[in-house]
């Protein structure tokens, strides 16, 4: 028997709750809300990626596949880091398929840091990235991104100052969830200077590599094609939001041979495998033309463009998104202090759901004022959320 009233979880994962989504999402259920919390899709990817999946479950690939991946999906990782970033990957050594970009992420982690290491990341994160770090006993030492008239940006004294004897990674998404910030080759530049002096090593969260809107300051750019980047880079992408099929958990990890037999090693004991028949089937969406991408980003700054200009009539200040599902907004102008209360007041008030940003802070005041908004999703519904949030 055990006893109900101890909390059996161990202390380093304790401050970590339920996610904020999972926690939305029912909130937006219960109400019956327009559901912009989460950053899923409501329509399906390329029909070619879902045929070859149904052809591959009926064709016979149901068991294990390769550790590493199977060969046809590191090939297409492989020829896709060739084609859109000029970077060069072995797919036998250099490239290997994970449960989506989160179990990149914590094996990566897992893998390099001893308990105490430090850990640099950009706040506010991606939810998952603390937890990560906590359970590998690391410490994460954050950079603040700060709200300006041009978008997101940080100190880089304040960068400096979050480097140490003790930092053994970087981990920076960029485009950036959920600010929708794209990180600009002079900020790329910094930091790659900071991981050559302090010889720390740049876990790179991209999975929104596709979509850097066209008014965006600067295209997307791997750290690793910087100078010397490439050798202390593990590059992290996933199928999930560039092939609307967040539901595969289909990721991929590149880099330098050490550093990439490091994550596998820890990575087999994670989930040794996953996904088999759909792997096949991400390798024929990695080959669609560059047409499906552009596409695919059209769409998104259309959406992204509508949403704006409904949150703008609303009455919310709106913060400039370059990339990304999602964009963000100030409430202040709507009377709001607090975005937690906010976003827990909103169904009831016109049935829209929200993410407040201050959950993915340390520093609890940075974000209090901001919310996030996800415009991945049909037409209609943003044009409903629109209707609603009208009523503010
Ligand atoms: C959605 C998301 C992920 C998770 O990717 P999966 O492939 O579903 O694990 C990781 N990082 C960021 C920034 C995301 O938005």
């Amino acid at each position: 028997m055990t006893d109900a009233t101890r909390d059996q979880l161990v202390a380093r994962m304790r401050p970590f709750g339920t996610t904020i989504f999972a926690e939305m999402s029912a909130l937006a259920v219960r109400t019956g809300s327009v559901n912009l919390g989460q950053g899923f899709p409501d329509t399906d990817g390329p029909a070619a990626m879902l045929d070859a999946a149904a052809a591959a479950i009926h064709g016979g690939r149901n068991q294990y596949p390769p550790g590493p991946g199977v060969p046809e999906l590191r090939a297409a990782v492989s020829a896709h880091q060739k084609a859109f970033w000029g970077l060069d990957y072995d797919p036998d050594g250099e490239i290997i398929v994970t449960a989506g970009a989160t179990e990149a992420i914590a094996a990566s982690i897992l893998a390099l840091c001893e308990a105490g290491d430090e850990v640099v990341c950009f706040e506010p994160y991606y939810d998952s990235y603390a937890a990560s770090i906590a359970l590998a006993g690391a410490v994460r030492r954050p950079v603040t991104l700060r709200a300006h008239a041009g978008g997101y940006g940080f100190d880089p004294a304040e960068l400096r100052a979050a480097f140490g004897p003790r930092t053994r990674l970087v981990l920076l998404n960029s485009p950036h969830n959920p600010t929708g910030k794209v990180f600009t080759p002079d900020e790329l530049a910094q930091i790659a200077a900071l991981c050559e002096e302090f010889d720390a090593v740049a876990v790179t969260d991209e999975v929104y590599e596709h979509l850097v809107f066209t008014d965006a300051d600067a295209p997307h750019m791997p750290i690793a094609s910087l100078p010397g980047m490439r050798a202390r880079t593990l590059q992290i992408s996933s199928a999930g939001k560039t092939f609307s099929c967040t539901g595969w958990k289909i990721g991929w990890i590149c880099g330098p041979r050490d550093l990439v037999s490091a994550a596998l090693r820890v990575k087999q004991f994670l989930t040794f495998v996953n996904a088999g028949p759909l792997q096949p089937a991400v390798a024929v969406a990695l080959d669609s033309p560059p047409s499906y991408y552009e596409a695919f980003r059209d769409d998104l700054q259309r959406k992204r463009d509508r949403l704006c200009e409904g949150l703008t009539a609303a009455g919310f200040a709106v913060l400039r998104s370059e990339g990304t599902y999602f964009v963000t907004a100030d409430i202040t102008p709507l009377g709001g202090t607090d975005g937690v209360d906010f976003c827990l007041a909103l169904p009831e008030r016109c049935g829209v759901v929200a993410v407040p940003t201050q959950v993915f802070y340390d520093d609890a005041t940075a974000g209090r004022h901001i919310v996030r908004f996800a415009f991945c999703k049909r037409d209609e519904v943003i044009e409903e959320a629109i209707t609603r949030l009208a009523r503010l």
